[in-house]
């Protein structure tokens, strides 16, 4: 089998620079000249990551019987962070430069940076400037701030560095809520907070992203196949639910000196980015080690009792753990693709009309009241039932060009026509292929191309 090719190295760059100028994401606070590694999402990124939230949701609460959610405060007792371990041991090898530039690197990182500089990746000293650098030495990504009005150490509190552990600390409560019985999970989202030594590739590496995850209780002895389980159910939610090639993704199993000191077994989903294979999720087996713990440093018994057997024990866990902004950022990437149309340039975002920011955009042929009178009212009909767009600026030929760059599926076109035959056109993205359509039946319609959207993205899923 060939070997699935990259993206183009310069797509990234593209991206990068559509995405600010048509609102999905751009450098936060940038009127005061930005702030590194922390990002803005705009409109149409706003949009797309609540419908990427949504799949997400749908996928692994609404459609499940067995997974209930929940949403933990971003600030907790530090005792929180010194049971699982984070105080101690979350943390990145860091090495300074001594040379010129003085940049800071994470060491493991190091041969990676050269080769992203066109260097050897043995080259000696500092990936910028050559320099030397210092031995490696141990950096906390934890945030730290103060609780209260006094700045001393007892005040001393964490900015989450993942969601997780709110779902361990509130287990017992869960469990006893809802008579849950295993095997069951705790889903939520939320941000979290790493202070990155090396943010790196726009938003794949920032110090405050999105996390979407899902601990799974259930039996020990059980753990090894609902981890199996889990890791085709995750890749089926990237291909299927949200339309990623199926090509350009792996499913990567952790080697025994890479897993976390809490896991016994972890499958990355990885994307092949423009600069190589990188982890959208992990989906690790972290066994009883969080429940133990925090049962230790707490004092409070966070076993579970099985009735059908009569035993006591600590549930083992399955945790499959995505970033939102990474995934946002691989499905604008996965979608992103330039073709010539008549002797023209035509960029793309061929999304999956579930994760697009828009699904329909109506679109009157010209400003002329006659065609917005009828072109309004269509797009507030469209709006009780799908995701509608209106634009009226600019030429026709402009405006599918803008709604082809920002992934709109369908576009509803008004004409003079359309008021002689009660009729408009749906165009649609992909294959740029127009249907003339009764206006009275256009939800139905609207609803039968989406429909054909959805089976073509997943046609391209597959490949
Ligand atoms: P990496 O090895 O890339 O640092 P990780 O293994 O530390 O990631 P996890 O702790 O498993 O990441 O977090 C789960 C998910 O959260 C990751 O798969 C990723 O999608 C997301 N994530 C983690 N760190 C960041 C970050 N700094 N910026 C954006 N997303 C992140």
């Amino acid at each position: 089998m060939s070997q699935p090719q990259p993206g183009a190295p310069d797509v990234l760059e593209k991206l990068v620079s559509l995405a600010k100028q048509r609102g999905f994401f751009f450098g936060s606070s940038e009127i005061y000249g930005g702030i590194n590694a922390l990002y803005d999402y705009g409109p149409l990124g706003a949009r797309m990551r609540r419908n990427v939230r949504n799949l997400w949701w749908r996928a692994m609460v609404e459609r499940r019987d067995d997974v209930e959610p929940i949403e933990t405060s971003i600030i907790m007792n530090p005792q929180v962070w010194v049971a699982s371990g984070h105080v101690d041991t979350f943390t990145d090898p860091l090495v300074d430069c001594q040379g010129t530039c003085r940049k800071r690197w994470r060491a493991d990182h190091v041969a990676d940076e050269r080769r992203a500089r066109g260097k050897p990746e043995d080259a000696p000293g500092c990936p910028e400037c050559g320099g030397p650098l210092t031995d490696a030495r141990q950096f906390n990504l934890m945030f730290r701030t103060h609780l209260g009005p006094v700045a001393d150490d007892a005040a001393q509190v964490y900015l989450r560095p993942e969601t997780a552990q709110g779902m361990f600390v509130d287990f017992a409560v869960v469990v006893q809520a809802m008579r849950r019985r295993l095997p069951f999970g705790i889903a939520q989202q939320g941000k979290a907070f790493r202070n990155e030594i090396s943010p790196s590739n726009s938003i794949f590496r920032t110090r405050e992203f999105e996390q979407m995850e899902m601990e799974f209780f259930c039996k020990p002895g059980t753990d090894m196949e609902w981890h199996r389980y889990w890791c085709d159910e995750r890749m089926r939610w990237w291909t299927e639910d949200c339309g990623v090639r199926g090509s350009r993704l792996r499913l990567r199993a952790h080697e025994a000196d890479e897993l976390s000191h809490y896991s016994t077994a972890t499958s990355d989903v990885e994307y092949l980015f423009p600069w190589g294979w990188g982890e959208l999720e992990g989906v690790a087996d972290r066994t009883d080690f969080d429940l133990r713990a925090h049962s230790k440093h707490s004092g409070r018994d966070l076993s579970y009792f099985d009735t059908e057997t009569n035993e006591r024990y600590l549930p083992y866990v399955i945790e499959p753990a995505a970033g939102l902004d990474r995934a946002f950022l691989t499905m604008l990437l996965d979608a992103w693709d330039e073709e010539e149309v008549r002797g023209e340039k035509r960029t793309v975002l061929r999304l999956h009309p579930d994760v697009a920011p828009w699904e329909v955009a109506v679109l009157p042929l010209s400003k002329k009241a006659q065609l917005t009178d009828v072109a309004h009212p269509l797009a507030a009909r469209l709006r009780a039932r799908f995701r509608t767009e209106y634009d009226e600026t600019q030429s026709i030929g402009r405006r599918y060009r803008r709604q082809d760059e920002i992934g709109t599926p369908l576009a509803v076109t008004v004409d003079f026509d359309s008021l002689e035959d009660n009729a408009v056109t749906i165009r649609e993205r992909d294959g740029m292929t127009q249907v003339r359509v009764p206006i009275e039946g256009l939800e139905d319609a609207c609803a039968e191309q989406l429909a054909a959207c959805r089976a073509a993205s997943l046609e391209r899923s597959r490949r």
